[in-house]
Order: structure tokens, then sequence, then C-alpha cells
């Protein structure tokens, strides 16, 4: 996963776009409580626990994907903003909870290590990784992206490399291909 501080990080920017007049403190508690539940999912690796972990799709499975913080917005809204001080408000919260959840899977994308995303889960079970992964274990610098290694690793492989996501059948078997969304038979 990237840094728990790097996805508070990207939360806090979306709340600073999508802020409500007068957001209280509570607006972003909440939002960055939203952009880190998704790493509960390491809950479902504990042992004995492997019917959660199924369910779960394992890490960057069913809590990395976008349907689930649809709901996960919903969900905050519904219980977490019930006063009348949200009234007229209660839309753009639910923007900002669902675009705060769905930050961390697409942040997770972009990461050059671990699992790839179930992005669409649980309407596809379909991983991605994204086809710039800027994100390493390193420390990530200016200077390291526009290196020349790591130009080339984002050139390499596509003639379109931002629409050329690296896609992971569901049943795994680890190997991964380059999937060019533009250009990819019907
Ligand atoms: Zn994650």
């Amino acid at each position: 996963m990237a840094s728990p501080l790097g996805h508070t990080a990207v939360a806090l920017a979306l709340g600073v776009a999508l802020q409500p007049a007068q957001a209280p403190r509570r607006y972003w508690v909440l939002g960055v409580c939203c952009c880190l539940l998704p790493d509960l999912d390491f809950l479902g690796r504990w042992p004995g626990n492997r019917r959660l972990e199924a369910l779960l799709d394992g890490h960057r499975g069913l809590t990395h994907s976008i349907p689930f913080a649809f709901l996960v917005g919903l969900l905050v809204v519904l219980t977490a903003c019930v006063g009348p001080e949200w009234r007229g408000r209660r839309g753009r919260l639910w923007a900002y909870f669902t675009a705060a959840t769905a930050s961390h899977g697409l942040v997770d994308c972009l990461t050059a290590y671990g699992a790839s995303v179930a992005l669409l889960a649980p309407i596809s079970w379909v991983r991605v990784k994204a086809p710039w992964q800027p994100l390493s274990q390193d420390r990530v610098t200016a200077s390291s992206i526009a290196s020349p290694r790591n130009r080339a690793a984002r050139c390499s492989g596509s003639s379109c490399p931002p629409c050329s996501w690296r896609v992971r059948s569901p049943g795994g078997g680890g190997a991964s291909r380059n999937f060019d969304t533009h250009h990819a038979a019907p």
C-alpha cells in the first residue's frame, strides 16, 4: 500500500476541493477515516478467517473498489451527518467521502509493488495496475520520477501509455498482460 500519510494527503486535497461552506472538523476527520478504511482488509488475513478473506478477495480486493467507495460514502452521510447543520450539503458530502475512499484504490494502482487492485469489485473482479507506477518502496523524489530508467519503464509496453492498464485475470495465475483500452478486441 502507499503510506497512510500519502493517502491522507490525497484525501485532504480532495477535501479542500469539495468542502462545503463552514465545514466542521468532523468533515476532515471522516474524510481521513474514509481514505484509510480500505486497508482494513488485512483483517481478512487473520488465521482461521479464510471465509472473510475470500469474501474480500484478499488485499486490494473489494474494499479498494469504486462501488465499495460509493457505499461507504453513503453510509457515512446517513450515519454521521444527520444533524440540521448538514441539511442541503449531503450530496456534496457524499461526493467527498466517496472520492476520499475511492482515492485509496486509485493511488494503490500507482504503486510499483504489491497486488493489483480490483477497482470494480464486486461488478468485476479483474485486477488492474496503472501503466505509470511512480510510487515505489524506495523514497520517491522528483528526480527519480524523471530519471531515464523510470521514463523508459513508463514508455514501454504500449504506444498509448495512459490507456494501457496492466490487467490480471480474477483467477490469478501470476501473469500480467498489457490491456490497451482503446485498441482491445471487442
Ligand atoms: Zn491499500
